[in-house]
C-alpha cells in the first residue's frame, strides 16, 4: 500500500500532483510520501510492539537525512554500514544508543567514531575486526558492544548479488568460528559481546530462510549462555521482500508474528533492520521523455533519468513498473512495447526493457515506481550528470530535502595541479 494514485488519470503523491512538483523542480526527481514511510515503520513494527525490540532502519536504502528523521520520530534506531552513515544518522538527530553498525570493512578511523558517539554495538564480521575493534577501544578507554555477525549458511533464494548468508558470501563468521570467536572475546578488555547479529539477503520472498536462520541463532544462544556469555541482543537483520513485480513477499505481519513466536522465552531483545521494506514502495523517480526512437529490431523511448540515477534495472535486472503521469484511461493512446532507456553512453543503460506500456509522447512525465530503495543512494555522478532532486510530499505539501546538484558540485574538490596549468 502506498500513497501515489491517480485522481481522474493525474498521478499524485498524496494530496499533490506530480506534475506539479516537477514543473518547479525539474526531471529526474526522486518524490518520496511520508504517509507511506511512516505506515510502513507502523506495519513494519506493529507485531512486535509486545516484544522487546528496537526497529533499526537500515539506512543505505535511503540515506536523505529527512528520510532519518521521520523515522527517528517514530522511534527508529539505525543499521549503518560506514563512517558517512554514522555522519548522517547523527545529523539526522538518531539517538546513538539505537544505532548499530554493521559491514565487513571497518577502517580504525570509523571504529573510533562510533565509539566515541556510543553507538548500541557493533556488528563484527571477522576476527581481524574483532582485534581492531579491541584495540581502538582500549586506546579510547572504551568498551565496545558487540554482536559476531555470524552466517548461517541458509539460501535466502533471492538474487546471487544480494544473498549475504550463504557459506560462499563475503559477510559473516561460519557459526563453528563465531563459537570459538566469543570465548576469545570474552577476554579481551576492550570487547563486552552482547549480541548475536545475523543478515542473510535482500529481496526475501520465502518465510523460511529467516526462520532457518533465526534457529541456528537460538541454539548459538544457548551453548554461549551455557558457557557463561550472557547474549541480550539477537539482530536478525532485515531483507523482507517487496512487491516490484510478480512476487508475492510474505505480509510484514505474518513475517513479524513468525518470528516473535520463534523467539518466545529466548529473553532477548531483538534488532530489527529493515531498508528496502520501509522505503522502497515510498519513492518514485520521475522522469521527462526526450524522444522517441524507431530502431530496426526495437522501439526506444530516451528519458532524462538514466543508470547513474537508478542503477538497479542494469545491475540486477530489476523490475520497475513505469506509469505515466497524466495517462488516458479511454484507449485513445494505443499500446506500445518499448524499452526505456537514457542519456547514458551504455547499452546497460536501461530502466525497462520489451515493456508494453500506453503509447507516450516527446514530453510526457513518466514514473518509475518503487524507487524509493536502493535509487538515489546508490546513484552516480556517471557521465557528469548532477544526481536527481529529491522530494518529499506531506498531504498537501511538499518540501525539497536534497537540491539537483549544479554543475559546480560535479568538479567540487577537483584542482588543475599549477604544473599541469602551465603551458610550456
Ligand atoms: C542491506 C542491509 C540491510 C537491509 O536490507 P533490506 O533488504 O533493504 O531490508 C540490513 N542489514 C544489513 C547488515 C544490511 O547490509
Amino acid at each position: 500500500m502506498h500513497h501515489f494514485q491517480y485522481i481522474n488519470d493525474e498521478l499524485f503523491c498524496e494530496n499533490v500532483p506530480v506534475r506539479q512538483i516537477c514543473e518547479a523542480v525539474g526531471t529526474p526527481a526522486f518524490i518520496y510520501s511520508r504517509g507511506t514511510l511512516e505506515r510502513h515503520f507502523r506495519i513494519f513494527e506493529e507485531p512486535f510492539l509486545p516484544v522487546d525490540h528496537i526497529v533499526c532502519y537500515s539506512m543505505k536504502a535511503c540515506s536523505n537525512i529527512a528520510i532519518l528523521r521521520v523515522f527517528a520520530n517514530l522511534g527508529s534506531g539505525t543499521d549503518i554500514v560506514s563512517g558517512g552513515e554514522l555522519f548522517r544518522a547523527l545529523a539526522a538527530g538518531v539517538d546513538a544508543s539505537r544505532i548499530v553498525y554493521s559491514g565487513v570493512g571497518k577502517k580504525a578511523s570509523e571504529i573510533d567514531e562510533a565509539l566515541k558517539a556510543e553507538i548500541l554495538m557493533f556488528n563484527v564480521e571477522s576476527e581481524e575486526e574483532l582485534h581492531l575493534v579491541n584495540q581502538r577501544a582500549v586506546a579510547l578507554g572504551k568498551r565496545a558492544r558487540i554482536a559476531l555477525r555470524v552466517n548461517p549458511n541458509v539460501d535466502p533464494l533471492t538474487h546471487p548479488y544480494i544473498s549475504t548468508g550463504l557459506k560462499k558470501n563475503k559477510f559473516g563468521i561460519d557459526v563453528e568460528r563465531s563459537l570459538e570467536l566469543y570465548g576469545r572475546a570474552a577476554d579481551m578488555e576492550g570487547i563486552e559481546a552482547i549480541g548475536v547479529d545475523c543478515h542473510i539477503g535482500s529481496q526475501l520472498t520465502e518465510l523460511s530462510p529467516f526462520l532457518e536462520a533465526i534457529d541456528r541463532l537460538k541454539e548459538m544462544i544457548g551453548i554461549l549462555r551455557s558457557r557463561g556469555i550472557s547474549i541480550q541482543y539477537l539482530d536478525i537483520g532485515g531483507g523482507l521482500g517487496i512487491p516490484y513485480d510478480q512476487e508475492e513477499p510474505p505480509a510484514p505481519s505474518l513475517y513479524g508474528t513468525a518470528i516473535v513466536d520463534r523467539i518466545a522465552n529466548l529473553n532477548v531483545k531483538l534488532i530489527l533492520e529493515p531498508g528496502r521494506l520501509l522505503v522502497g514502495n515510498a519513492g518514485i523517480l520521475v522522469t521527462q521523455v526526450l524522444f522517441r526512437k524507431q530502431g530496426p529490431e526495437k522501439s526506444f523511448i530516451i528519458v532524462d533519468a538514466a543508470m547513474n540515477d537508478l542503477i538497479r534495472p542494469s545491475l540486477y535486472n530489476a523490475h520497475h513498473a513505469v506509469w505515466k503521469v497524466a495517462r488516458k484511461t479511454n484507449g485513445v493512446n494505443g499500446r506500445i512495447v518499448a524499452d526505456l532507456v537514457g542519456p547514458i553512453c551504455e547499452s546497460s543503460d536501461f530502466l525497462a526493457q520489451s515493456r508494453e506500456m500506453e503509447a507516450v509522447e516527446t514530453g510526457d512525465l513518466l514514473a518509475l515506481m518503487s524507487a524509493g530503495a536502493y535509487g538515489f543512494s546508490m546513484s552516480s555522478n556517471y557521465n557528469s550528470r548532477p544526481r536527481a532532486a529529491e522530494v518529499l510530499v506531506d498531504g498537501d505539501r511538499y518540501f525539497v530535502i536534497r537540491d539537483r546538484e549544479s554543475y559546480q558540485d560535479l568538479i567540487r574538490g577537483e584542482h588543475i595541479p599549477p604544473a599541469i596549468l602551465q603551458t610550456s
